[in-house]
């Protein structure tokens, strides 16, 4: 199909806003072929993929080991009611032996949000407590349950009522938690050990096993989402091994899938998962249709395999240090560049925030786009100009457009990242300040508003 011909079908038949947001930096080029960290358009053009599907390619595009593993499994069942399958057995039982403290049971679905469902279900049938506690500027998932413990107003609030009663802490406030915990009608505090969405956020040093520790005294359970943060992202197998937490229930999706293959899990503790489903009476209380199918854990064992046997956890902490110090360099060169955080390959980088733009664009209705745009979109004008000038794609975080994080798959090269930190460097030298930057982007969206 030609180009013309997919948007004029996403635009009558899928999410005709969306194509419209996305074409306003031109994230809507076809793209013909994908390889390691590199993606391919029509005319050949090669570009460096930094947004990694938000943590979902750590392994990287079409990894050729994971297309092997999908071959070999083509002539199984992948969907089969009446047998228990091998593939999910083996990948249980290496779940088990990398997860954190006594995780053992694993539940396999198909999304994060479907793992943050079920791991709230998990908590309210063992605990039988009505009230789930979660971070403000957290990301879970947009699937109602997720979506209720996810806080952020603007995608909570046209879906109101949520689930009841949910109620937002400060992220890394231990009194907030406390304070909630203290009525002991907490079935369970959902967090991330980085918040993604919310702009790459790392909490104080001891509040993940601070908090773990508050949610035993009042018999709450700690769920950890690593759904962004695992499967070495973090230069780490899993982020919580950095404080040595050890969550009750640990959520798993994105590169489980080893990019090919929508996958999620939670794995909980032996004692947790009998309390919840151990007699046959309550076995099918929680399933999903596709969940543990052949495909998916035959691709879920080689992505495990692979970190493993690359040494891959090492090589994120090389590569993502020296990516932190270079960046850290360009910070004190470029004050538009304001912050630089992150641990391994999950950095972000936060910009100045510009004072309202003055006189300097003419029509009332381009000054007010600019502030908008100033305001809201500031990292999305830098994603568009390393995507529209230097071919590199990122993207801004969910809960905080200010911010655009650099997650590139682990297998990334010194030469792809040093491309990345020239690209940058670029933009951030090519423009005296954000007023330029955002004038420069305000031309060229304001261009395809009128088209
Ligand atoms: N949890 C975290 C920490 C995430 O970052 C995301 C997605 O970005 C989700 C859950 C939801 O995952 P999915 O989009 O697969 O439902």
């Amino acid at each position: 199909m030609q180009q013309a011909k997919v948007k004029e079908l996403h635009t009558d038949y899928l999410n005709a806003s969306l194509v419209t947001l996305l074409s306003l930096i031109n994230f809507d080029t076809p793209f013909v072929s994908a390889q390691g960290v590199s993606v391919y358009d029509e005319c050949g053009n090669e570009y460096l993929d930094f947004l990694g599907a938000y943590g979902a390619l750590n392994l990287g595009h079409n990894h050729p080991h994971i297309m092997e593993a999908l071959d070999k499994v083509q002539s199984l069942p992948n969907l089969l009611q009446c047998s228990i399958n091998g593939l999910a057995a083996a990948l249980a039982k290496n779940l088990s032996h990398l997860t954190p403290g006594n995780l053992k049971r694993s539940f396999f679905c198909n999304s994060g949000a479907e793992a943050v469902e079920g791991a709230l279900k998990l908590a309210r049938i063992v605990t039988g407590k009505p009230k789930f506690v979660y971070c403000n500027n957290s990301f879970h998932g947009k699937t109602f349950g997720a979506l209720s413990v996810t806080g952020r107003e603007k995608y909570q609030a046209p879906f109101r009522p949520l689930l009841n009663p949910s109620v937002g802490v400060p992220f890394g406030d231990l009194d907030s938690l406390q304070e909630q915990l203290r009525e002991n009608d907490v079935a369970a505090f959902i967090v991330e050990p980085i918040q993604g969405e919310g702009g790459i956020i790392e909490p104080p040093k001891g509040y993940l096993t601070q908090a773990k520790k508050l949610c035993a005294h009042y018999d709450a359970l700690l769920i950890a989402d690593e759904v962004q943060t695992g499967f070495g992202r973090t230069g780490t197998f899993f982020a919580c091994e950095t404080e040595n937490l050890q969550p009750d229930i640990l959520c798993l999706a994105k590169s489980l899938g080893g990019g090919i293959m929508p996958m999620g899990a939670y794995i909980t503790t032996d004692e947790i998962w009998r309390s919840a489903y151990g007699t046959m009476e309550k076995a099918l209380l929680h399933t999903s249709t596709f969940g543990g199918n052949t495909t998916a854990c035959a691709v879920a064992l080689k992505t495990i395999e692979l970190i493993q046997s690359q040494n891959l956890c090492q090589e994120t902490q090389e590569k993502g240090s020296y990516l932190i110090t270079h960046l850290n360099n360009l910070k004190k060169k470029y004050p538009l560049l304001k912050d630089v955080r992150g641990r391994g390959l999950m950095v972000g980088l936060e910009f100045q925030q510009p004072e309202k733009s003055s006189g300097k664009f003419s029509l009332r209705f381009t000054r007010n786009v600019v502030n908008k745009l100033a305001q809201e979109y500031m990292g999305s004008l830098v994603a568009g100009e390393l995507f529209n000038k230097h071919r590199i794609i990122t993207a801004y975080t969910l809960n905080n457009p200010n911010v655009i994080r650099i997650e590139p798959p682990l297998i990334v090269t010194y030469e792809q990242l040093d491309r990345f930190l020239n690209a940058l460097e670029s933009v951030l030298s090519s423009h005296t300040g954000f007023l330029s930057m955002v004038g420069s982007g305000t031309k060229s969206i304001l261009a395809k508003m009128r088209n």
